[in-house]
């Protein structure tokens, strides 16, 4: 019996999980160059946790009733030994749980930062995805105000050395938790004679988590919602000073902020200072970064209580502004020189001169053919050109028989402007030094006829 043949199935990857090309990739290592120089400059240092946890620690430490928690979080049972387990949706509680169990706070408080893939099951669309990345910073012991001021200040030189425009920040002061505790109260009391008004999702937090009602995107609640109390008129003289203490920090230093008291996000682990960076230039996803104060969350996680501060940057969504002033971008080269061969031997010859000219430092790809033998020193060229090297070094069989190379300009440098030959043939002892003295306009190599 013959079998049917079957056509192989192509596999894609997961929606909402992106492959980020080598076209790409020039922009974020780009970002994450500039990123680390900035963090850098303010003494903080990095940190690497692994990308799954156990589920338990975000259901203690984002909320129960969060949107990440209800239905953004990818859990499962690790198979071997049916532990409960999540890919991180965020990383704050993650560093927090490194932090206790190594000890980090024991000898003083502690700046770091991290980068890396986070999880939600969202609804994808432009700027969300299911993996998504973000780099973040944590302050863990630091409690007065001039640190939520480092913190927002260093955010700012981010965007500056970025060279990205048009992010607006928002402040706003979530208190203290009994603050929460009287306003939440009140809000309940408030929004229960709108009852009929409210939507399902608000009915359904009116129990669990009624602050995030006000942060609702429905548009037929807005009228409630500009009449309900104000967290602020709950807040107490210290936390007024501390949110205070802060405005006058960030306008010392240039930084201006709009306080928009409806801002809660959307963790329960904040207190006092919550901020976010916006920008129209996205769409629908406008927050780009955000943070706050979470002074009970280390306490609330097992460790010696202690004040901590810290913010998140959606990586994706700073690259599409990036992308959008594409001019600020420097170009990487990723290739110095190109070298081309025709023959066995002389493809031997590439290998010993390209090895010998990365040892110099230099950025060096090696033709190698597609089928069995090298194309046609034609074809090879056009790649050489599209690898944006400045110079093809070529073997052929008569560099081979003199122990020479042949270096060829590609790119309308300097030293051809001052009228150097384009093409040169020199013993291949004094490649290195030739390339390096052609670059810089000297000569002294014989030139080919
Ligand atoms: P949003 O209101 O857009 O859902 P969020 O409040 O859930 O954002 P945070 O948890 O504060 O976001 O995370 C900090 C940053 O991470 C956001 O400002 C955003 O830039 C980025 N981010 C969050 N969720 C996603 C996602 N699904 N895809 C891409 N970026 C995201
Ligand atoms: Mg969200």
């Amino acid at each position: 019996m013959s079998v049917p043949s079957q056509k192989l199935l192509r596999l894609a990857g997961v929606k909402g999980m992106n492959d980020i090309l080598p076209e790409q990739a020039t922009l974020w290592a780009y970002f994450e160059e500039v990123a680390r120089a900035t963090l850098r400059a303010y003494g903080y240092q990095q940190i690497r946790t692994p990308i799954v946890e156990s589920a338990a620690l975000f259901t203690r430490s984002i909320g129960a009733a969060t949107d990440i928690v209800e239905k953004e979080m990818y859990c499962f049972t690790d198979a071997l030994n049916g532990e409960q387990l999540t890919l991180r949706p965020e990383n704050t509680a993650a560093i927090v749980r490194a932090a206790i169990e190594h000890h980090l706070l024991y000898d003083g408080p502690k700046r770091l930062w991290y980068s890396g893939p986070m999880f939600r099951h969202e609804r994808p669309q432009r700027g969300r995805y299911r993996q998504f990345h973000q780099l973040g910073v944590e302050a863990l012991g630091f409690a007065g105000p001039d640190i939520d001021a480092e913190i927002i200040l260093m955010g700012q030189r981010l965007w500056d050395r970025l060279k990205l425009k048009g992010l607006r920040l928002e402040l706003n002061t979530l208190g203290q938790p009994h603050e929460r505790a009287a306003h939440r109260a009140a809000l309940v009391e408030y929004l229960r004679q709108y009852i009929d008004l409210l939507d399902e999702d608000a009915r359904r937090r009116l129990e669990t988590n009624p602050l995030r009602i006000l942060d609702t995107k429905n548009p037929a609640l807005q009228d409630v919602i500009r009449g309900a109390p104000q967290l602020i008129d709950f807040v107490g003289e210290a936390s007024r000073a501390h949110f205070e203490t802060l405005g006058r920090f960030l306008r010392a230093n240039g930084v201006s902020f709009t306080i928009n008291p409806r801002l809660v996000r959307g963790l329960d682990y904040y207190n006092l200072t919550v901020f976010e960076w916006v920008t129209e230039r996205l769409g629908a996803q406008g927050s780009v970064a955000g943070g706050g104060r979470y002074d009970t969350l280390i306490g609330q996680l097992g460790g010696t209580p202690a004040p901590a501060c810290g913010w998140a940057l959606g990586i994706e969504r700073i690259l599409e502004l990036l992308r959008e002033n594409e001019q600020h971008v420097p170009h990487e080269s990723h290739c110095d020189v190109y070298v081309l061969h025709d023959s066995e031997a002389a493809r031997m010859q590439a290998f010993i001169v390209s090895e010998r000219l990365r040892a110099a430092g230099l950025q060096v790809v090696q033709y190698c053919s597609s089928a069995g033998a090298p194309a046609r020193f034609k074809t090879q060229m056009k790649r050489a050109d599209a690898s944006g090297a400045a110079y093809a070094v070529i073997i052929g069989g008569e560099e081979v028989a003199r122990g020479a190379v042949t270096i060829k300009a590609l790119r309308c440098s300097a030293d051809a402007a001052r009228g150097s030959a384009a093409q040169q043939r020199v013993a291949v002892e004094h490649l290195t030094r030739a390339l390096f003295d052609t670059s810089t306009g000297a000569h002294g190599v014989e030139s080919k006829g």
